[in-house]
């Protein structure tokens, strides 16, 4: 078995990146897991207007370049790792990826959480074939067609704001009439001609499995129970995220939806395991507020090894 870490980062987005700065500078040569999504939602989006310090905005893959450096330079360690059993129940903890197991003093959970689909199996059979949950990376693959944008949260917004750049037509089909979405988001898609809105509207299919490509939607009006094809080019999900957490199941307490419960801002029910941004996080879910936990959980990893004398 390799050396006992003291400190490992599950999680190489915001969050977890601003635990390995914090964690690095105490000197605990964090070790930073970067799993399937590497750079988490940050890395995924465009321009980020919102993260202070940047008056004009940042683009997000940038942003988590300059974290990642900035963890770098104070010693932290970043690779690709992808956990899949932990065993929490005795110290040091126990890691397992794929053959190898990590053993660690102390867990920082960062893992995020993922794209939801809507569980259709044409929409899975589809994905990478017109159906994609990443405007950013794979909108310009349908320059000059017409897509579907599923969602009414910000999300959604900015994913259909993005794809105007490339589509000739884009339309926000959203189950309700009322949105989740900011108020200048929402009025920002409005404004732009190319989008258009379908309400009350849920996709109950997508075509054409023998093709191989998205041609079209079957849709249904859930307030009329109406149902209609309608032709696109591709369906883009922006329909929220599903918490990373599944491999603590039975360890870690979650809430009904799968968000790792936490007291204190960022202590789960295991000493010495903290949990920050996305993965702990149903209300806010905002870049500075998982960069804000990742910080106070680097803290308390800080404390923690402290008082166990390390
Ligand atoms: P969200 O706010 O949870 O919105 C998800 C949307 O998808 C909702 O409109 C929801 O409908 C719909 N939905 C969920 N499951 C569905 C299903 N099975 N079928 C059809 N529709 C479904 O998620 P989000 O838009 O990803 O945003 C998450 C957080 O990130 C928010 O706090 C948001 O403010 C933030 N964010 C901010 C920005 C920005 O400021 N630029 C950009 C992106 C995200 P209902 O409304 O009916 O539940």
């Amino acid at each position: 078995m390799s050396e006992i870490r003291n400190t490992v980062i599950m999680g190489s987005g915001c969050s977890g990146l601003t635990a390995a700065i914090y964690a690095a500078r105490a000197n605990l040569k964090p070790l930073v897991l970067q799993g399937h999504e590497p750079g988490g939602q940050l890395s995924l989006t465009t321009l980020v207007e919102n993260f202070p310090g940047f008056p004009e905005g940042i683009q997000g893959p940038e942003l988590i370049e300059n974290m990642k450096k900035q963890a770098q330079r104070f010693g932290a360690e970043v690779r690709t790792g992808h956990v899949q059993k932990a065993d929490l129940s005795k110290r040091p903890f126990t890691l397992v990826l794929g053959q190898e197991s990590i053993q660690t003093r102390t867990l920082i959970v960062a893992s995020g959480a993922s794209a939801r689909w809507l569980g259709l199996p044409s929409e899975q059979a589809l994905i990478g074939h017109g159906v994609s949950s990443c405007a950013t990376c794979d909108g310009f693959f349908f320059s000059g067609k017409e897509i579907a944008v599923i969602g009414g949260g910000d999300s959604a917004m900015e994913e259909a704001l993005f794809l105007t750049r490339f589509a000739t037509k884009v339309t926000v089909i959203h189950r309700r009439d009322q949105f989740r979405a900011s108020k200048i988001m929402l009025d920002r898609a409005r404004a732009n001609p190319k989008v258009h809105f379908l309400t009350d509207t849920v996709v109950s299919d997508v075509y054409d499995l023998s093709r191989k490509e998205v041609t079209g939607l079957r849709l249904r009006n859930v307030k009329s129970g109406a149902e209609w094809d309608f032709p696109t080019s591709a369906m883009f999900l922006g329909i929220g995220h599903v918490p990373n957490a599944s491999m603590f199941q039975g360890q870690l307490e979650t809430d009904a939806d799968g968000y790792l419960k936490t007291s204190n801002f960022v202590l789960t029910r295991v000493p010495g395991v903290f949990a920050s941004g996305d993965v702990q996080d149903r209300r806010y879910r905002q870049a500075i507020t998982a960069a804000g936990t990742g910080c106070m959980a680097a803290m308390e990893a800080e404390k923690f090894l402290e008082e166990e004398g390390h």
